[in-house]
């Protein structure tokens, strides 16, 4: 082999790259073609970054290659090359009206992400108005926010409680008479932490307010119900789920006064001009019909049983803990919203109601602003942890892991090459120091016992070789 070249000889040929695989995985027989782990001169690779971009899988590519060269006509035009576009735009808007629960004619398609995020914020927003959003979004709600305050927006960024919950108590708190737009992420990119968007949903919806969810780390993972949600708006993106880079799309309910961000032709119902990305909304589809169905056929259960399973081992190294995974030291509110929902419109005082219905949780109130791994587990999408090295510099350890072969990142990838700390995981009331010693491990769909047990071979020998190197912060390890 040349020794420059990657050598690619284990691309499916499960069985030779999976042989040393030591557990038997749960649903281990029933894998997804596409493996995550590569042979480079000798040495494995296995991608745990999920979060930052996924593969596509080979039925999107194949669902896709016939619009590049083949059925490549504008979906605009009355021609036959146009109307194979056309209908394959259709159909691909029907699938994603199943995926959302919505009609067809809420479906808009995009470029992703960020432009439904950014749509939302300056498609509904006028000077005068309040927003209210939370200080765990992505930048492209973030910066989009920011941008709207020169224009006479303010917003409200609500805090997350330590574990990485937004309390819809908190929202409902920060609601005023010009508040025009909330919104909130369905599952945290850093942390996995899935959001109460319904019961927001519903308050939004009480108070005749609009209601955005950026579902782009949701999407695929968990079933998405826009109705059930109580959304007026949804965005969605494809290459975060085995699609294909720079597509997107986003359910706008129907009558929402949403200007759009582009103007130009009259294409989505003039909601969103520009010639139609025919294959990367046909690869949208595939992708969104493969996720449908891993939700229904256990793939993501058994992503969750995997991830669980790295997570406990990892949590085996000494001075390491997860952020984001456990109630800690939730809102009063919450805590009395458990047990007590009628007494929580009465002015007690939360301390006595905790007390009276979950006293073991009730000096965890107290505690200090720390990533614990005790307590009830919070919802979160399967794939994510979110994990603490003690007496560590993540990004030493992102680079220790990648010359091992594990590429894991320190969280949002818009940050990576940046030093400062997760803006997440400091709103979540970590010091800066853990929040820098945190790493992100976030499975692929197709991850595999290998995987698992490949990351769990070095992760142990990469934290006990650094921290020999150069402990930082020591004496925070106890
Ligand atoms: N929102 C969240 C929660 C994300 O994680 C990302 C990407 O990381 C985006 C929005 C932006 O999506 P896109 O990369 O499609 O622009």
């Amino acid at each position: 082999m040349n020794g420059n070249l990657p050598d690619w000889s284990c691309v499916g040929i499960t069985q030779n790259c999976e042989s040393s695989a030591k557990h038997s995985w749960p649903g281990a027989e029933s894998r997804l073609p596409l493996q995550s782990i590569k042979v480079t001169a000798g040495m494995r690779r296995v991608y745990m970054d999920a979060n930052a971009t996924t593969p596509l899988l080979p039925e999107v590519m194949e669902a896709m290659r016939p619009y590049w060269m083949e059925h490549f006509g504008n979906a605009s035009s009355i021609h036959l090359h146009g109307q194979q576009a056309h209908t394959a735009v259709n159909r691909a808007r029907e699938t994603m009206a199943e995926f959302f629960n919505c009609h067809e004619a809420e479906v808009v398609f995009n470029s992703g992400g960020t432009e439904g995020d950014n749509t939302a914020i300056f498609g509904l927003l006028r000077p005068g108005d309040h927003l209210i959003t939370t200080s765990i979004e992505h930048s492209a709600i973030l910066e989009a926010a920011r941008r709207v305050a020169h224009k006479g927006v303010e917003t409200t960024f609500v805090a997350p409680e330590r574990s990485g919950l937004i309390n819809p108590m908190d929202i409902r708190r920060a609601m005023r008479p010009g508040t025009r737009l909330i919104s909130v992420m369905l599952a945290n990119n850093e942390t996995g932490v899935l959001q109460p968007v319904e019961e927001i949903g519903k308050i939004a919806g009480d108070a005749g307010i609009f209601f955005h969810i950026d579902a782009v780390q949701g999407a695929g993972k968990v079933e998405l119900d826009v109705r059930r949600f109580g959304c007026h708006l949804c965005s969605i993106s494809a290459h975060k789920m085995h699609g294909p880079k720079g597509v997107g799309a986003m359910f706008v309910r129907r009558g929402t006064p949403l200007e759009p961000l582009l103007v130009g032709g009259s294409h989505e119902r003039r909601q969103r001009a520009g010639t139609e990305n025919v294959p990367g909304i046909v690869g949208l589809a595939k992708a969104a019909e493969l996720a449908m169905h891993s939700l229904a056929d256990g793939t993501i259960d058994r992503l969750a049983t995997m991830r669980n399973w790295l997570e406990e081992a990892i949590l085996q190294i000494p001075g390491t803990a997860v952020n984001g995974a456990h109630y800690f030291d939730c809102h009063p509110e919450r805590l009395i919203k458990d047990c007590h929902p009628e007494r929580l419109i009465k002015d007690c005082h939360p301390e006595r109601l905790i007390k009276d219905c979950h006293p073991e949780r009730a000096q965890r109130v107290e505690g200090p602003a720390v990533a614990s791994s005790s307590g009830e587990p919070v919802p979160r999408v399967a794939n994510t942890t979110n994990i603490w090295f003690d007496q560590l510099e993540g990004e030493a350890l992102v680079i220790a892991l990648d010359l091992k072969g594990v590429s894991i990142s320190g969280g949002s990838a818009c940050h990576s090459g940046a030093t400062e700390p997760s803006h997440v995981l400091m709103a979540m009331g970590l010091d800066k120091t853990r929040a820098r010693a945190s790493l992100r491990f976030s499975l692929l769909r197709t991850a595999t016992g290998a995987d698992i047990d490949y990351v769990l071979q070095v992760v142990p020998q990469a934290v006990e070789h650094l921290r020999a190197l150069a402990p930082v912060a020591a004496g925070t390890m106890d």
